[in-house]
């Protein structure tokens, strides 16, 4: 196997951006060690697409909404008009109605469409398009997990995995998500990070009806206590039916911002979450919400999904070096998806280079340890 120039460990959203981006350079070895996520069929992925023909992007617009006169209005609007995004604005409410028919929105909402290239992405798919891509730039990519990396007097790392491979490599990122504590990684074991759980609801519905709706776009209403949700929660997103790996159209709908009692601080609980079947409140007051907001919705079965999501006290991910040759990008505050591609290049670029490559300042990426309290 020799010696890689880097080691990526953790294969998901930011670590497969990183091994696109950093596999670029035809002069670096590169491998990316993480688990697979649940594997999607080739009849599924090979859709036509411009990017390694995996079809992960829909560009149908995002739906936001907030109370007339909020202060989460003003400042969506501010900041639109700052970026000079291009929006629809749906102040005249008969106008909305008529463009999504199959929507019954409340009028105290004001709602409006970021149509600038905004929509969805699915992110298996996103993930399976970037490792293809790296791969076919020479990436190695092992389905495998980390259980520990030790530093070698000659610097190079070795990494020892649970199929009991050991990788060496001169450079380490870690890309390890809301897992970047659990495994006890001697590099980024004091991260500042908080670990919550999250629940979801999972309507699922029939293709035709997938098809009545194909036009909508994800819906984000912002709303302190939305309908008797925890006064922890900001409010509802809610996507639009999308095919899941048991080929089958679910509709997704949670909370933003953290249910009650969140915060999880071990493996074992992260393990039984999983298990879980979610917070039964949640389930129940946000299904029966879309059912207000699509009225003749027609759901054949219902479920939930839990998951985990991570947090950092700046809201923003760690892009940063903890050594000259061990970084880090993870913590992606619930909005990971949105930034993954971005992270992982300036965080390839940062490995390999040591060079911060944005007009944004680095100091706002830096990592914050425990003990830095
Ligand atoms: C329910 C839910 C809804 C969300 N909705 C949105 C949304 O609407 N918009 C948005 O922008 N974001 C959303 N997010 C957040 C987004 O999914 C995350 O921010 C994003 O996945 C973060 O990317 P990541 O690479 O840091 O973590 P992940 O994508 O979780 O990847 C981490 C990877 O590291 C692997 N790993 C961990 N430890 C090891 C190890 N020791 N060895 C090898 N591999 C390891 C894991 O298996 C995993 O594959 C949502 C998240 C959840 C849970």
């Amino acid at each position: 196997m020799g010696t890689y120039d880097l080691c990526i460990i953790g294969a998901g959203m930011f670590g497969s951006s990183a091994a696109r981006h950093a596999s670029t350079d035809p002069s670096l070895r590169v491998c990316l060690v993480g688990p697979n996520e649940p594997t999607i069929s080739a009849q599924d992925t090979l859709i036509l697409s411009p990017f390694a023909g995996i079809q992960f992007y829909h560009p149908v617009g995002t739906l936001l909404g907030a109370l007339k006169g909020s202060l989460y209005l003003q400042n969506w609007l501010t900041d639109l008009e700052t970026a000079k995004v291009p929006f629809v604005d749906f102040t005249n409410e008969d106008t909305l109605k008529k463009r999504y028919t199959f929507l019954q929105l409340d009028d105290c909402y004001h709602f409006f469409l970021d149509d600038n290239g905004a929509g969805y992405i699915n992110p298996r798919s996103f993930v399976e398009a970037q490792k293809k891509v790296a791969e076919l730039q020479g990436c190695d990519i092992l389905n495998d997990v980390v259980n520990e990396v030790v530093e070698k007097s000659s610097r190079v790392h070795e990494i020892v995995t649970e199929k009991k491979k050991v990788i060496r490599a001169r450079r380490l990122l870690f890309c390890t998500g809301a897992f970047t504590k659990f495994k006890n990684l001697h590099p980024v074991k004091n991260l500042k990070m908080s670990v919550h759980k999250e629940t979801a609801a999972l309507l699922q519905v029939s293709e035709p009806e997938q098809r009545r709706l194909s036009s909508m776009p994800p819906i984000m209403i912002y709303k302190k206590e939305i309908e008797g949700m925890p006064s922890t929660t900001t409010g509802v997103y809610i996507m639009p039916p999308i095919q899941y790996p048991d080929k089958k159209y679910y509709l997704k709908v949670g909370p933003m911002g953290h249910q009650k009692n969140s915060e999880v601080t071990t493996l074992e609980e992260v393990k039984k979450w999983y298990s879980n079947t979610g917070d039964s409140e949640v389930i129940d007051k946000l299904s029966k919400l879309v059912k207000r907001i699509i009225p003749d919705l027609k759901v054949s079965r219902m479920q939930s999904k839990t998951r985990i999501t991570c947090d950092s006290p700046t809201r923003l991910p760690y892009i940063d070096r903890i050594t000259p040759t061990v970084a880090v990008a993870a913590v992606g505050n619930g909005l990971g998806a949105t930034i993954c591609d971005e992270v992982g290049r300036l965080a390839a670029c940062l490995s390999v280079t040591g060079k911060w490559d944005s007009e944004l300042p680095k100091s706002l990426f830096e990592i914050i340890f425990e003990k830095d309290d």
